[in-house]
């Protein structure tokens, strides 16, 4: 599917970057790495960055923007923090990957252990979608059951059976499922909407008995950010207890970030697996699943289902998770984050009330998302239409102009982080207010 680039493009400020996506596009799918960096949503060519610092990117043309996609969750202390930077160059110095075990894994899983009531053992890998499809695979062993219920709207990375009715990159290019994908491998995929005990009964009614588990982001933020009511999710707790499916609590986003403990703290519900990622790893590629001793004893070499990997617990990516974790606890960060947060939330309020059209906030945590919908930020996942979508488009190009670097599209949630001070906020606030009366 090709989509039509908006001419709001500006290659002439931005030569260098400009020139790198054209190579780039020679070379790579896309000129991309990740699908959503492509700005296909909101018209343009990305900005490629040279270097980052604090709450600051700065693109290979030199110029500085206040960043608030933090590699899309991962930098909850900011770009390049000085104890991460130097735990990883300490750890650099001791040599990049064994293929052995090391301290460093045994630290971070007694990290988490200790974080989520939940985990009792944990992996670790390298990536969300390793995590996920791996966690998946944990739960089929253990309950000896195929299908999979995940909900409209939530991602979980990209494996195969799970790219159906997903958010993220797929709900920017309006596709509810993807190329490549044989209808058999998601013949054991059930999708259901979200907010809908109802619903999830009736499946459960009808095919209970096959359901291996139940995924689902707890604090949905892939298609735009949709808090659930918690009396949904303690529902699912319960249909799944009752029929003897596993709850997965997809936290990659949430964990570490709501909480120490995550969205299952935030949530107070205990999910019987956990996936992990980008704020374990401080912004080195890392996931990690976990739950309870009876279903991790499935995996190998203890138990007979298969899960691997060659830089699985590399040292190097161990250090960056540990120095963040560490500094999160020591800079009490969840709790200065949340007052963070409900500042700018104080700030913006007023400012998206006097926009001439519909933008409303959604935050939970440092989660924070401007929904473009008309009708009001819903709980569900809802296809924004064409006019919703080309206001979100200038409004992150009238930012990016002001120097603000926002997700490049209307269904991504932005990223606060510890570096993100009231001069920071600010400045997003002020160019918010700038913006929002510079678009029709
Ligand atoms: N699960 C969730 C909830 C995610 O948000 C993501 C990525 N944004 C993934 C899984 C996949 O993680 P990764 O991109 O590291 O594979």
């Amino acid at each position: 599917m090709t989509q039509e680039r908006p001419a709001t493009t500006h290659p002439s400020l931005r030569p260098r970057s400009a020139e790198l996506y054209e190579r780039a596009c020679r070379v790579i799918p896309g000129g991309v790495n990740s699908p959503v960096r492509a700005f296909r949503a909101v018209g343009g060519t990305p900005l490629f960055i040279a270097r980052a610092a604090g709450a600051q990117v700065f693109d290979a043309d030199g110029r500085a923007y206040l960043d608030f996609v933090g590699s899309w969750g991962p930098l909850i202390a900011g770009h390049a923090h000085p104890a991460v930077v130097a735990a990883v160059t300490e750890a650099l110095g001791r040599g990049m990957t064994y293929g052995a075990p090391c301290a460093a894994e045994v630290e971070l899983a007694e990290r988490v252990v200790a974080a989520y009531p939940a985990v009792e053992q944990v992996r670790l890998v390298s990536s969300g979608t390793e995590a996920v499809m791996s966690a998946i695979r944990v739960a089929r062993a253990s309950t000896q059951r195929e299908l999979i219920v995940k909900f409209a709207g939530c991602y979980h990375g990209h494996a195969d059976h799970l790219l159906v009715a997903a958010g993220s990159g797929l709900a920017t290019f309006g596709r509810p499922s993807s190329g490549g994908v044989p209808e058999a491998f998601v013949a054991c995929t059930r999708v259901l909407p979200l907010d809908d005990e109802a619903a999830a009964a009736e499946l459960f009614g009808r095919e209970g008995a096959r359901i291996a588990a139940v995924i689902i982001e707890p604090v949905p933020a892939n298609h735009g950010l949709l808090p659930q009511r918690r009396a949904f999710l303690h529902a699912l707790r319960e249909l799944t207890r009752q029929h003897g499916a596993l709850l997965i609590f997809d936290e990659v986003i949430s964990g570490f970030r709501l909480g120490r403990g995550g969205a299952a703290e935030w949530l107070g519900i205990a999910p019987d697996l956990a996936t992990f990622g980008k704020v374990i790893g401080g912004g080195m590629p890392v996931g990690a699943f976990g739950g309870a001793r009876r279903h991790m004893a499935h995996l190998a070499p203890d138990g007979d289902t298969y899960q691997a990997g060659t830089l699985s617990g590399n040292p190097v990516a161990m250090a960056a998770g540990l120095a963040t974790l560490d500094l999160l606890e020591r800079e009490r960060a969840w709790e200065r984050l949340e007052a963070r947060a409900a500042e700018l939330e104080q700030l913006l309020v007023p400012v998206l009330f006097a926009a001439r059209f519909p933008v409303h906030l959604v935050r939970v945590g440092s989660l924070f998302w401007l929904s473009f919908h008309a009708a009001g930020a819903p709980r569900v996942a809802a296809p924004l239409s064409a006019a919703e979508s080309a206001r979100f488009a200038a409004l992150f190009h009238a930012m990016l102009d002001r120097g603000i670097y926002l997700p490049p599209s209307a269904y991504e949630a932005c990223f606060l982080s510890l570096a993100h001070g009231p001069a920071e906020l600010t400045r997003l606030v002020e160019a918010l207010s700038e913006s929002l009366a510079m678009i029709a």
